[in-house]
């Protein structure tokens, strides 16, 4: 797509630190790491997110993070990975062409998840019932 930033990345036209490519996906360097080795995965198609991908689409995604996630745990002698994908601003979506994020994590780095807060059960079964009823 025009104005695609990984578009242009997947192009060629601007340059990056490939690290696979195939006939569906595309998978480079970061270029703001959390770590140096963090990896964008991203699908050759252009999609904005989670929402837009095919799930032919989004199965070779997935597939190339299987493969390349232990491989890029070990290049980095990272302690584990974390897989993440932004969609939306509101989750951190800065670039809106779908990719996810490999991220070496080390025992030490001090970084911290989300927040997570306890939920009573009550309010549980109601939005386990309202997701059930949208599948
Ligand atoms: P998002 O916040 O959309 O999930 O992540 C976008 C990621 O793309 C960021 O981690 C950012 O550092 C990375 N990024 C943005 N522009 C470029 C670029 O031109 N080249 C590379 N290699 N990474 C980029
Ligand atoms: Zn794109």
């Amino acid at each position: 797509m025009k104005d695609c930033i990984f578009c242009k990345i997947i192009l060629k036209e601007i340059p990056s630190h490939k690290i696979y490519e195939d006939e569906n996906v595309y998978a480079f360097l970061d270029i703001n790491p959390v770590h140096i080795g963090h990896t964008l995965v991203v699908p050759k198609v252009h999609a904005e997110d989670i929402f837009d991908i095919s799930s032919e689409s989004w199965a070779h995604v997935m597939n190339v993070v299987h493969t390349l996630s232990p491989i890029v745990h070990a290049a980095t002698n990272a302690d584990g990975v974390n897989i993440i994908m932004n969609n939306k601003r509101s989750a951190g979506q800065l670039i809106d062409h779908a990719h996810v994020h490999i991220v070496p994590r080390f025992a030490d780095d001090g970084l911290k998840g989300l927040p997570q807060h306890s939920e009573n059960s009550e309010a549980l079964t109601t939005m386990q019932e309202k997701i059930k009823n949208t599948l």
